[in-house]
């Protein structure tokens, strides 16, 4: 719920996976230009398993968000009923997952199964590059979701 010190933590993971990318032999094959695309998907990925949650931030952001995609899909394909379904149909998964207990399946490694699938489906459908890189990203902070979520009860049960 603490959505700035789970932004803090996906910060900080975004940048070692950077420097880590940089040092590694994959530096020459990564589309660094997509860059800001993979800061966007690993701070949505830091804040997304509190999406069963209806007072959270990422919760609030997301009926925002999901109309700007649909109007990004239109805008890119200029197929109206392609976008309003997709608009809707994300509207709803943002509902419906606001309606599950807290702490339940988007916090545990089933949720992490299914988000990860689901990034990669659609930025392999959108025809990106790189999709395995932007799922990478997206993957490493909704772990770091889980190390602060983790950290945090410890600290709290120890301030007891
Ligand atoms: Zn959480």
């Amino acid at each position: 719920m603490n959505y700035k010190g789970h932004l803090t933590v996906g910060f900080i993971c975004f940048c070692s996976l950077i420097i880590s990318l940089f040092l590694s032999p994959l530096h020459q094959t990564v589309y660094f230009k997509d860059m800001p695309l993979w800061f966007i998907v690993c701070l949505f990925g830091s804040l997304a398993p509190d999406l069963d949650h209806r007072h959270s931030k990422i919760h609030e952001w997301s009926y925002i968000g999901s109309i700007f995609c649909g109007c990004a899909i239109y805008f890119f394909t200029r197929e109206v009923y392609q976008a309003m379904i997709i608009t809707m149909l994300l509207l709803l998964i943002v509902f419906l997952l606001s309606r599950l207990k807290h702490r339940g399946i988007t916090h545990h490694a089933l949720g992490f199964i299914i988000f990860t699938i689901l990034v990669y489906m659609a930025f392999h459908l959108m025809d990106f590059t790189s999709p395995f890189i932007i799922t990478m990203f997206g993957a490493v902070g909704y772990l770091s979701h889980f190390a602060f979520d983790y950290i945090s009860s410890i600290m709290k049960s120890s301030r007891k």
